[in-house]
C-alpha cells in the first residue's frame, strides 16, 4: 500500500494535539483563552499583548499550525484514544512494537489523558480494555499472554511502579534494552488494571517541596508485553511478541529552556536529559538519519525497541487554553510541528 512504499529510512510519527478544558483557577482569575481548534485539524494560536487589544478582539500575530488530528477542550477520553492508539493495539497483536508519547508543560493534560481518572480513563487503561475485547474476538488456535510492567525515570534512574524498591539496572540483550528485575505483572481482565495503574502512579517521586504532587520531571512508561503462542502444522511452537509503550513524559517546560544547549554540558543542570534525549532521537528520525542517538539516555535507551524503523510512534502534544500559559503553548506546538 501507499504506506510501504516510502521511503524506508524515514520514519513518520504521526503527531496529535490535545488542548484541555479552562480550568476553575484559571476562569477565576480571569484567564483569557488563546488558542482555538477547527476542523480537528487546525490550531490557532493568538496572543493578546494588552487588554485593550482584547477589548477590540484585535488580533496580534495569529500563528497557525495543523496536525494529523487536533483534539478541541470537548474531546472524549474515548475519542483521543481511538483516533490515536486504536490502530497501534491491533499492530501489536500482530507482533509489531509500538509508542505513545504525551508531551507538554506540566499541568497541560499529560497525565489526564495518559492515566486519567476512575471516571473517565486515559489512553492507558482504554488500550488494555481494547486489546483483551480483541484477543476475545479472535477465534485462532492458540493463547495470548499479556504483561504489563510500569517504570519511572527520574533523574536518570529507573524505577519498577508496580513494586518500589531500589533502582533498576538496565542491560542491553538482542531483542532490546531489559530493566532487571522489573514486576511483568500478568494481566487476565481490565477491571483490575485501572486500580493497578493508579496505584503505580502513587509511586512515582514527588518533589520534596509538595509531597503530593508528582514531579514534574518524572517520566513514566507502561509496557503492555503480548505474547501470542500456538503450534503450527508440524507440533512446533511458534511465539510472536509485540510491545506497545504508553509514556506520560516529564513538564516540557525546562527542557525547552535550554533546547540550544548540548547534553555534555547539562549535568547538574535542573533539566531533563531523557526529555532532550528523546527530542533528538525524533528529530534524528524525522530527518531519515542512519544514527539515532538512543544510548544518551535512560528514557531512549528503554525505548530503543519500540520508537523508529517498523515500529509504529505516536505523539500527542497537550495545551492549556489559557492565556497564562502561552508561552509553553507556543513551545510545545512549535515542538509538536518539527515531530511531523
Ligand atoms: P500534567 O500531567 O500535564 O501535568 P494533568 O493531566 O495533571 O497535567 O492536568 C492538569 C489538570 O487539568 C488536572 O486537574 C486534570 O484533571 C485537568 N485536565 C487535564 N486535561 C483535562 C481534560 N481533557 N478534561 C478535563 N480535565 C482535564
Ligand atoms: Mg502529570
Amino acid at each position: 500500500e501507499k504506506g510501504e512504499k516510502m521511503d524506508a529510512s524515514v520514519s513518520r510519527i504521526l503527531v496529535f494535539v490535545r488542548l484541555r478544558p479552562m480550568g476553575k483557577k484559571e476562569k477565576e482569575n480571569g484567564s483569557r483563552c488563546c488558542v482555538k481548534i477547527l476542523n480537528k485539524r487546525d490550531v490557532y494560536l493568538t496572543e493578546f499583548t494588552n487588554e485593550n487589544d482584547y477589548l477590540r478582539l484585535k488580533r496580534l500575530r495569529v500563528r497557525h499550525f495543523t496536525f494529523d488530528s487536533s483534539f478541541p477542550e470537548t474531546t472524549t477520553q474515548q475519542e483521543v484514544y481511538s483516533t490515536t492508539t486504536g490502530d497501534l493495539v491491533g499492530a501489536v497483536l500482530e507482533g509489531r512494537n509500538g509508542s505513545v508519547f504525551c508531551y507538554g508543560a506540566t499541568g497541560a493534560g499529560k497525565t489526564y489523558t495518559m492515566l486519567g481518572t476512575m471516571e473517565n480513563p486515559g489512553v492507558m487503561v482504554l488500550a488494555i480494555k481494547d486489546l483483551f475485547a480483541k484477543v476475545r474476538q479472535r477465534s485462532l488456535d492458540g493463547n495470548h499472554l499479556v504483561h504489563l510492567s510500569y517504570l519511572e525515570v527520574y533523574n536518570e534512574t529507573v524505577r519498577d511502579l508496580l513494586s518500589p524498591g531500589r533502582p533498576l539496572i538496565l542491560r542491553e540483550d538482542k531483542q532490546g534494552t531489559v530493566a532487571a528485575g522489573l514486576t511483568q505483572y500478568r494481566a487476565y481482565s481490565t477491571d483490575e488494571v485501572m486500580a493497578l495503574l493508579q496505584r503505580g502512579n502513587q509511586n512515582r517521586t514527588t518533589e520534596p517541596t509538595r509531597c503530593n504532587e508528582t514531579s514534574s520531571r518524572s517520566h513514566a512508561i507502561l509496557q503492555v508485553i503480548v505474547e501470542y503462542k500456538t503450534r503450527d502444522a508440524s507440533m512446533n511452537i511458534i511465539s510472536r511478541v509485540g510491545k506497545l509503550s504508553l509514556i506520560d513524559l516529564a513538564g516540557s517546560e525546562r527542557a525547552l529552556a535550554t533546547d540550544q544547549r548540548t547534553l555534555r554540558s547539562l549535568e547538574g543542570a535542573n533539566i531533563n536529559r531523557s526529555l532532550l534525549a528523546l527530542s533528538s532521537c525524533i528529530n534524528a528520525l524525522v530527518e531519515g538519519k542512519k544514527h539515532i542517538p538512543f544510548r544518551n539516555s535512560k528514557l531512549t535507551q528503554l525505548l530503543k525497541d519500540s520508537l523508529g524503523g517498523s515500529c509504529n510512534t505516536v505523539m500527542i502534544a497537550n495545551i492549556s487554553p489559557s492565556s497564562q500559559s502561552f508561552g509553553e503553548t507556543q513551545n510545545t506546538l512549535h515542538w509538536a510541528d518539527r515531530a511531523k
